[in-house]
């Protein structure tokens, strides 16, 4: 049956290039964890390689030491995503920029905290998150977070990694705060910056943030997430986690 063969060749060939590229393409996915204090910043090494989170003030030297761990060059890092606009989230940005040349990408709506190195740390949401607030905040707030120009501002709309050489794209995930965003990659690894917690001092289990500006939103932000198929968690605090521990949440 030659036209029954030619029809099977067409069909198969495609497909197993198809298996085989995603089977090659899961095996160079690299994620690595740089833990900063109670921080966790990730680099994300695919094609190419990005960083999320500039962790908190100081940490530049840190940088350099924890990454001579991993098979990353700073020049590899193209661009650093910060998830949201906070003291801990911001702090470095601009010591690892100046290491690495990466872009910076931030939402527009936290972009003021960056710019213009303002302390920023939604208010408690649980009593632990209120109780912590009050204690720390006075000494947290004297912190200098150096301020610095974001290269790229992020909108609403869906941005993609892939002139990075990396498959995935930062979505717009409010609620922790108005200019919150996530990374989600094709093959379902989630990076979400502090719309969940799940660490101490936060808390033991991984579960909502304990610190929020609008609780609502983060429920609305995490249905899209678990719509575009995020299957493992990578949070700023804390251990990753499978997406169906926060479902209970929700
Ligand atoms: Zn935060
Ligand atoms: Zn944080």
């Amino acid at each position: 049956m030659p036209g029954y063969y030619h029809s099977m060749r067409q069909v198969t060939g495609p497909v197993i290039i198809q298996i085989l590229k995603n089977y090659f393409h899961m095996a160079k996915l690299q994620i690595f964890t740089l833990k900063f204090g109670i921080n966790r910043c990730y680099i994300i090494k695919d094609e190419g390689a990005i960083m999320i989170d500039g962790g908190p003030p100081g940490k530049g030297k840190v940088f350099q030491s924890k990454l001579e761990d991993f098979p990353v060059q700073y020049r590899d890092i193209q661009l650093i995503v910060l998830t949201h606009g906070d003291f801990d989230h911001v702090g470095s940005a601009k010591e690892i920029k100046e290491i690495t040349g990466a872009q910076i990408a931030i939402h527009e709506s936290d972009k003021i905290n960056l710019e213009e190195g303002r302390f920023n740390w939604p208010p408690g949401v649980t009593s632990w998150g209120k109780i912590s607030h009050f204690l720390f905040s006075p000494f947290l707030s004297m912190m200098t977070i150096p301020s610095m120009k974001a290269d790229i501002t992020l909108h609403e709309e869906d941005y993609s990694l892939e002139q990075y050489g990396v498959k995935g794209k930062i979505i717009y995930t409010p609620g922790h705060t108005a200019g919150s965003v996530s990374v989600l990659l094709d093959s379902g690894e989630a990076f979400i910056g502090c719309l969940a917690h799940n660490g101490f001092p936060f808390t033991f289990h991984p579960r909502l943030p304990i610190y929020a500006e609008n609780i609502g939103e983060i429920k609305k932000s995490w249905q899209l997430i678990i719509n575009q198929g995020a299957k493992m968690i990578y949070p700023g605090h804390g251990s990753p986690f499978p997406v169906e521990m926060i479902k209970r949440y929700l």
